[in-house]
């Protein structure tokens, strides 16, 4: 009979089959993902799996006998290709059709591709999938000049492990400075030193103005305004696009991401869309689509509930947004979500290596920007989730932290 059937066997995907085994749903569960391995954690393909911490047998979300035992059926390696919304049924690439009481969209996201003369050279990496990572660890391992576009999270963490393996790392932006969309200048400031003290030669405000490739097409040089330099291993990182195709063929309302309402259903009701593919609403802001291991978790964790107890009224979906990176050997860890013009004030000394940069917005607390400091951001998650307005007034007195303020 039909079930929930589940389109990406991400993040999002394997965490609402969980959950709705989890909350008691009965009825059956199919996640169909295009990818070649049972779901896995993306986070660390950045990180230590770059460096060999991590091997890949670790990087598994959950076991086979996982999903095996409790129900959930994997389709791995198959994409969905179109959803008849009439019948309420999917097509796959296999030329199966599957029937569906919800469907739910957790596509993702893919990332951007830079515009490359000859359509890409085999020494220019992206890295999205467990493929990608596979592909680029290998090439670092004797890479000598790296080349990084895009100073976003992806790009610096990809800078540090390349520059701890001793290779001449640069990393190109063309904003003028690091993390841009995503943190305050303090905090970019901070990290671009770090990334320095590394060895990392970043340079904002410019772009790659040519790629020099020789006869098999491998990219040799790079040119960034009059600077001309040897490369052996390109890296882009310049942002991602939603996986939005298969809803808007369907006839689903898309605008840079799948549109969902505050209860993440599409424009058809039998169709939610959740992670990094969905564009949701929020309580007196702007639309947004959010790209976190957090977002894709919560949101599963809610359309779960959502259709567990359909019976029952549910309140917006409205999760306090949060996120990490490591990289040049610092945790950076940010709670809320700031627009670039939020102000900024210090929590702690900067110089100590361990400090919070705390933003604000018509004078109340935004966002927390935490390098090394856990405690201040699992306050700071407690104080938005109880939804504290903590002033700037309050935040600067000697005797504030954030400890107490969310006891
Ligand atoms: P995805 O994980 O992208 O899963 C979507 C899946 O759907 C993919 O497997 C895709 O191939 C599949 N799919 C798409 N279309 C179809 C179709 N038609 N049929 C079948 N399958 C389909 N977040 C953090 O919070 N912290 C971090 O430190 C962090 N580091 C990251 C490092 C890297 C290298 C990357 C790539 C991401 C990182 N992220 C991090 C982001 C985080 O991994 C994503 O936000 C999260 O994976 C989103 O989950 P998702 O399920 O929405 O999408």
């Amino acid at each position: 009979s039909a079930g929930v059937v589940i389109v990406g066997a991400g993040q999002a995907g394997a965490q609402l089959a969980m959950s709705l085994r989890e909350m008691g749903h009965a009825g059956s569960v199919t996640v169909i993902g295009d990818e070649h391995h049972p779901p896995y954690h993306r986070p660390p393909l950045s990180k230590d799996f770059l460096d060999g911490g991590l091997a890949e047998s670790e990087l598994a979300l959950r076991t086979e006998e996982y999903y095996r035992d409790r129900g959930i059926e994997l389709v791995a390696g198959t994409a969905v290709t179109s959803i008849d919304r009439g019948r309420n049924e999917v097509l796959l690439s296999s030329g199966r059709v599957v029937a569906y009481a919800h469907l739910v969209l957790a596509t993702g996201a893919r990332n951007r591709q830079l515009p490359i003369a000859d359509g890409g050279a085999d020494n220019v990496h992206y890295l999205r999938t467990m493929e990608d990572a596979r592909r680029v660890r290998h090439a670092l391992e004797r890479a000598q000049n790296v080349l990084i576009v895009g100073a976003g999270f992806i790009g610096l963490e990809f800078a540090s492990a390349a520059a701890r393996r001793g290779a001449r790392v640069t990393v190109v932006e063309a904003a003028p400075r690091v993390l841009g969309r995503a943190v305050a200048e303090e905090t970019s400031a901070y990290f671009a030193h770090r990334h320095a003290v590394e060895g990392s030669t970043v340079l904002c405000g410019c772009a790659v103005d040519e790629f020099r490739t020789d006869s098999r097409g491998r990219v040799t040089e790079v040119r960034i305004g009059d600077r001309v330099q040897p490369v052996d291993l390109v890296l882009v990182g310049i942002g991602v696009a939603p996986n939005s195709e298969l809803a808007e063929e369907a006839g689903l309302v898309v605008n840079d991401g799948i549109v969902v309402d505050a209860q993440l259903v599409t424009s058809d009701p039998a169709i939610s869309a959740i992670g990094d593919c969905a564009r949701f609403p929020r309580a007196g802001a702007a639309s947004i689509r959010l790209e976190s291991v957090q977002n894709a978790s919560d949101q599963a964790r809610y359309a779960a509930r959502r259709i567990c107890r359909a019976d029952e009224p549910i309140a917006d979906y409205g999760e306090v947004p949060w996120f990490w990176s490591h990289q040049a050997g610092d945790k950076l860890q940010i709670a809320g979500l700031a627009l670039p013009t939020d102000s900024a004030v210090f929590l702690g000394d900067p110089s100590s290596g361990r400090f919070s940069v705390c933003r604000f917005r018509d004078g109340f607390l935004s966002a927390v920007e935490s390098v090394n400091s856990p405690g201040d951001h699992l306050s700071a998650r407690k104080l938005f989730a109880r939804g504290a307005r903590v002033t700037e007034e309050q935040l600067r007195a000697p005797e504030f932290s954030l400890r107490s303020a969310a006891a």
